[in-house]
């Protein structure tokens, strides 16, 4: 069976847990890890997206006892699993109410599905981090490649939906990975706030998490 649940150095005690719900995605941003290598700490974290909720939550035992906070992440968009990722969480609302949960995506969903995906999931998740990564559309054309109309639009709409119902949100950029693409970081970090998000600037890390 292929890389569903994985934790950073492979702990098996870690604390955060990460889950790799699918491969599509409806970016294909420059500095995606899934153009530099197929692992994560040597895990392979390419699949068909063909498992059953069972599967997730067999890969996920190992990890239950340690386990504070579960991330949907991987090497894709999660939301375009949405229905596995319901119910998953209800999973882990029911048996591991304590464990926090946090998705990170590229704030399409509601785009995607013409509705408010983030209506769907109040009260299954605490937080989302939502990919930024430009203070403007032109350049975050450039730099994610969406494969959806108004894209960069979408994703402040999703970040505000998500706000609007009480989900934590983050905004992040990344910085760092070229010389051409010069992020206004505080422009960026502006646009976070006016949201009510809290903003992270992460530093690219080649090959790194
Ligand atoms: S949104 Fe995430 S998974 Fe999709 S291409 Fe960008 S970095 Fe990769």
């Amino acid at each position: 069976m292929y890389t569903l649940v994985y934790t950073i150095n492979n702990d098996d005690n870690a604390e955060i847990v990460y889950i790799n719900l699918t491969n599509a995605c409806t970016n294909a941003c420059i500095f995606c890890l899934r153009t530099q290598k197929d692992d994560v700490c040597g895990r392979e974290m390419w699949h068909d997206d063909n498992y059953e909720l069972e599967d997730i939550i067999e890969q996920f035992n190992k990890y239950e006892k340690t386990a504070k906070e579960v991330v949907f992440c991987g090497y894709g968009e999660p939301f375009l699993r949405k229905e596995m990722m319901k119910s998953f969480c209800k999973y882990l609302r029911k048996n591991f109410p304590y464990i926090r949960i946090r998705v990170n995506t590229n704030g399409h969903a509601n785009a995607i599905y013409r509705t408010n995906v983030a209506l769907e999931f109040k009260g299954l998740i605490d937080s989302v981090s939502v990919s930024l990564n430009a203070s403007d559309e032109d350049q975050y054309d450039e730099i994610c490649k969406p494969k959806i109309k108004n894209a960069y639009d979408a994703m402040l709409d999703f970040a505000k939906s998500c706000k609007a119902i009480g989900i934590d949100v983050s905004m992040s950029v990344v910085t760092g990975f070229d010389k051409i693409h010069n992020i206004d970081v505080k422009k960026c970090e502006d646009i976070a706030t006016s949201i009510g998000a809290n903003f992270r600037n992460r530093e690219f890390i080649t090959n790194g998490y």
